[in-house]
Order: structure tokens, then C-alpha cells, then sequence
């Protein structure tokens, strides 16, 4: 893989945190998720958390300057130097138009962008079942991937957890968030032709073996 960071970008539910783990052991490079970076320090209950709880509880994002601002210092550390995947981020123009710049600054091109599509309907069903391992963050879901003992993680036995926000109400904000500020970057991306949309419909192991093929000539 070519370019130094790598951007998934995809609804709520489209599956990103998945393919980004899966990638991430692939090329090994690190993940970064800015919502799982959010959700702990909403645990942790710092000053950022503080801050974001409200946006995450709500279904909206948080501003633009405080998710920047997690980024630069994330991908700042040394793992990141050989490059990165960001999970969740950017998800509105001005966003992306500050990778671009982070890019720049440090000397490294454009990045390279996957879009996973998915139906509204299937959407909707991943993410009311969903629930991650409170101890290794591995995702299951009742209606298409259970784990053996419900509640239980198949790999440590830790609990699984329902995030606070994969409520009907709070979905319904996301995707609408989603629909109105994150969608518009596809349209962006497609302009500086560094845009693979991939059908996000499929089960996870399909979908990530296309990618990284791709990627891996890429
Ligand atoms: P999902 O993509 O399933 O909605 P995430 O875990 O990526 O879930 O994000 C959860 C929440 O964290 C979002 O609804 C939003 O409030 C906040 N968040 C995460 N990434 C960003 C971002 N790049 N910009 C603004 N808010 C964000």
C-alpha cells in the first residue's frame, strides 16, 4: 500500500471499525477510531469527555476542532510513522480538508479513501444488534453473529457491552448527521479520484479480502 493514510468512510453500521481492524493486522498498521478514542475518554470521564458526551449522547458530532485537534496528537506518536488507518474521521468537509493539510505538512500525498456502502435497512438491524467485547473490543451481533454464550465473549469471556448510542432514537440522529454532513466527502474523494466504493452489503470476511487485495496493489 502506497499511500500513508488510509480513510474509511461509510454510514453508522456500514461496518468501518470491522474492515479497519481486519487492515490494520493486515498491512500492520494501527486503527484509529476517532469514536472509540472518544467513548473512552467519555469513560474516563476527562475534560474531552466532558466535553463530547452530550454530541455522542445525542447522535451528533462532536466540533470539528475537538476531533482535529485528536487526530494530529493520535497520529503524532510513533506507531503512526509508517502510516494509518482512520476510522470514523473525516466525517465533514472541513475535516478532510484538515488531513489534507496534517498530510502535507508532514510531506505525504493525498490519501487513499474506501467507501462502504450499505442499505438503510441492513443498516438499521447491525446496528441495534451490536454489541462489543468490554474487554478486547471484538464485535458481535445477535442476528448475524452471535457469540457462543450470549453476552459473552467468545475469545476472553468478557462481557459484551450495547453501546449508549445504538438506540433507535440516537441512530436515527447518525444517520441523519451521516446523510447530511459526512456524505457529501464522497463526491469530494471522487474528485481527487482516490475513491474505492465497495459493496459493504457482504459478509465481513468477502468484504475484507477485496480490500486488502486491492490495496495491497495499490
Ligand atoms: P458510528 O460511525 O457507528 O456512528 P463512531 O464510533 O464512529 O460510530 O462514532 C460515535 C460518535 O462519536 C458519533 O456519533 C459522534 O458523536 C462522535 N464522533 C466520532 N468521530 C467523529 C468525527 N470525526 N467528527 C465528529 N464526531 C465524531
Amino acid at each position: 500500500m502506497r499511500a500513508h493514510a488510509l480513510i474509511l468512510l461509510g454510514a453508522p453500521g456500514a461496518g468501518k471499525g470491522t474492515q479497519a481492524r481486519e487492515i490494520a493486522r493486515h498491512f500492520g498498521i494501527p486503527q484509529i477510531s476517532t469514536g472509540d478514542i472518544l467513548r473512552d475518554a467519555v469513560k474516563r470521564q476527562t475534560a474531552l469527555g466532558l466535553a463530547a458526551k452530550a454530541k455522542m449522547e445525542a447522535g451528533e458530532l462532536v466540533p470539528d476542532e475537538v476531533v482535529c485537534g485528536i487526530v494530529e496528537e493520535r497520529t503524532n506518536e510513533a506507531d503512526c510513522q509508517k502510516g494509518f488507518i482512520l476510522d470514523g474521521f473525516p466525517r465533514t468537509i472541513s475535516q478532510a480538508q484538515f488531513v489534507e493539510r496534517m498530510l502535507g505538512a508532514r510531506g505525504k500525498g493525498l490519501p487513499l479513501v474506501i467507501d462502504i456502502e450499505v442499505s438503510e435497512e441492513l443498516l438499521l438491524k447491525r446496528l441495534t444488534g451490536r454489541a462489543t467485547c468490554s474487554v478486547c473490543g471484538e464485535i458481535y451481533n445477535i442476528y448475524f453473529n452471535p457469540s457462543k454464550v450470549e453476552g459473552i465473549c467468545d475469545k476472553d469471556g468478557g462481557k459484551l457491552l450495547h453501546r449508549a448510542d445504538d438506540n433507535e432514537a440516537t441512530i436515527r440522529q447518525r444517520l441523519e448527521a451521516y446523510h447530511e454532513q459526512t456524505r457529501p466527502l464522497i463526491e469530494y474523494y471522487q474528485g481527487q479520484n482516490v475513491l474505492l466504493a465497495v459493496d459493504g452489503n457482504k459478509e465481513p470476511e468477502a468484504i475484507a479480502k477485496g480490500v486488502t487485495d486491492f490495496l495491497s496493489k495499490s
